[in-house]
């Protein structure tokens, strides 16, 4: 391996404990859970021995997965910084080399480096990189060469002697289902943790972290501005909040001003929105093709909510003057009790499906656009709902608060059933749409000429419109 030089040299970056400690647990905020369950791990790998002697031991490797921007990279350096131990930062893509033998000897050296310093931990950063699926499709060629790489992570992770120098190995993906199963067996990975995007409390305290550092007129109406926000800011991940309280400085300091203000703060969170939605009001500047896409995508979602109606929490209006990546259908504040039945998880899986359907129909598969991107994934989030925590399903009685807590067959198991359910909502709704094609084209042409429909019209639309029969939907 000589020959290999300085490339097989790991590029991971070190950091020493004394810089680590920099970060804690404090840092993070929101999904309180999470926390408490690395804070145990910390109490372990701090005190090996004295949980050794009681048979327990740390975990060899930990995973944090979920969207970028939600904090993975911030625990894995609180761990290091809570324990007080020195910290590799690698990228699975450091390992992605087409020379032979170059993928292999860079993680050997990552892991002769750690131990070498011993209680430590390393971090690898987009895992998936090198730790994709063997045998799968090679994309972005060096297939072989990152084999070889994961095959030598294996190995590094297997040899760890369970009473000699702790090395703890976090690795963060944000593509968990691509993972090489190999990893997330016993004694490697074995402890997932999905870190998701913040709940509205969540997006609160991680505000609070981040206006720490700021100044504010108020305590007072420090609270209530941070508290506007976090309603304002539905699925924004921890990153993109941090850059709303970033850009408020910055406004501030441009205007002069001592203090941050509510209307640097809207004008922060428009910017932030801005970089995947436009955030304009005034329907007279969108543009037209984009403008139709909205007017079919409000439709649709309006036939499937007269389709499926529901009585608790009935809709109110919709309309084409602003831009958002969920549909502009407003709702009435839910009244009287929730009486959920299955029925009622299963159709609410097929209305969220209406906006990708719908532009997939008229647009085409390969001329989507990001105005119906949330659709599948609020979809995907509602089946996952139903199979994990009703005990409505084949899955099974038990709750499971996310997939996390899953072992690998049941992870598998919860795949296969939720793409039946997806498929099953995906061909209904089209169905449906299929059905009502008339009700959805006078709706569109409503919103094109208005801007906006009421329920009422919407009601009356649907009513009247002729009906083209559709086969049943198997489900
Ligand atoms: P990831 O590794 O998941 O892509 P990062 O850890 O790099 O995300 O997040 C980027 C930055 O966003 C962090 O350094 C932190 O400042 C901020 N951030 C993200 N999530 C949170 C959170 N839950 N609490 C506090 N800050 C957060």
């Amino acid at each position: 391996r000589r020959a290999l030089g300085s490339l097989g040299k790991s590029r991971a970056k070190f950091i020493s404990a004394e810089e680590t400690t920099g970060v804690t647990f404090d840092d993070f905020a929101g999904q309180e859970y999470i926390k408490r369950e690395l804070q145990e791990i910390v109490r372990i790998l701090k005190n090996d021995e004295e949980f050794q002697d009681k048979g327990i031991y740390c975990p060899k490797g930990v995973l944090l997965h979920g969207p970028p921007g939600t904090g993975k990279t911030l625990l894995a350096k609180a761990i290091a910084g809570e324990a007080g131990l020195p910290f590799f930062a690698a990228n699975g893509t450091d390992f992605v080399e087409m020379f032979v033998g170059v993928a292999a000897a860079r993680v050997k050296d990552l892991f002769a480096n750690a131990r070498s310093f011993a209680p430590s931990i390393i971090f690898i950063d987009e895992i998936d990189a090198i730790g994709s699926k063997r045998g799968g499709p090679d994309i972005g060629g060096g297939g072989a060469e990152r084999e070889q790489g994961l095959l030598q992570i294996l190995t590094e992770m297997d040899g760890f002697k369970e009473s000699t120098s702790q090395v703890l190995v976090i690795g963060a993906t944000n593509r968990l289902d691509i993972l090489d199963p190999a990893l997330l067996r016993k004694g490697r990975f074995d402890k997932i943790i999905r870190v998701g995007l913040p709940s509205k409390d969540g997006r609160l305290a991680i505000l609070q972290v981040h206006a720490r550092n700021k100044f504010f007129r108020s305590e007072k109406e420090k609270e209530a501005l941070l508290q506007e926000i976090a309603e304002l800011t539905v699925d924004f991940t921890g990153a993109e909040l941090q850059n709303i309280l970033n850009e408020a400085g910055i406004l501030t300091a441009r205007k002069d001003q001592d203090y941050i203000g509510r209307e640097e703060l809207l004008e922060a969170l428009k910017r932030q929105k801005g970089t995947f939605e436009t955030g304009q009001e005034d329907s007279t500047e969108i543009p037209e093709e984009l403008k139709l896409r909205l007017a079919y995508r409000e439709a649709a979602v309006a036939v499937l909510a007269c389709y499926y109606p529901d009585s608790h929490h009935p809709f109110i209006e919709t309309d084409i003057r602003s831009i958002h990546s969920k549909p502009n259908m407003s709702y009435a504040e839910a009244s009287g009790r929730a009486f959920l039945r299955k029925s009622d998880h299963v159709n609410s899986i097929v209305r969220a499906c209406a906006p990708r359907v719908i532009e997939e129909e008229m647009f085409g598969v390969d001329n989507l656009c990001w105005i119906s991107a949330k659709a599948t994934s609020e979809a995907s989030t509602r089946a996952e709902f139903l199979i994990l925590q009703t005990g409505m399903t084949a899955f099974g009685n038990a709750y499971y608060r996310n997939q996390s807590d899953l072992v690998p067959h049941l992870a598998a198991k919860l795949e296969a059933l939720r793409d039946e359910y997806m498929r099953f909502a995906v061909e209904k709704c089209s169905s449906v749409l299929r059905e009502y094609r008339s009700a959805v084209e006078t709706i569109t042409d409503v919103l094109l000429e208005k801007g906006q429909i009421k329920a009422e019209e919407i009601w009356d639309i649907y009513r009247k419109a002729p009906r083209i029969p559709q086969p049943p939907v198997r489900s």
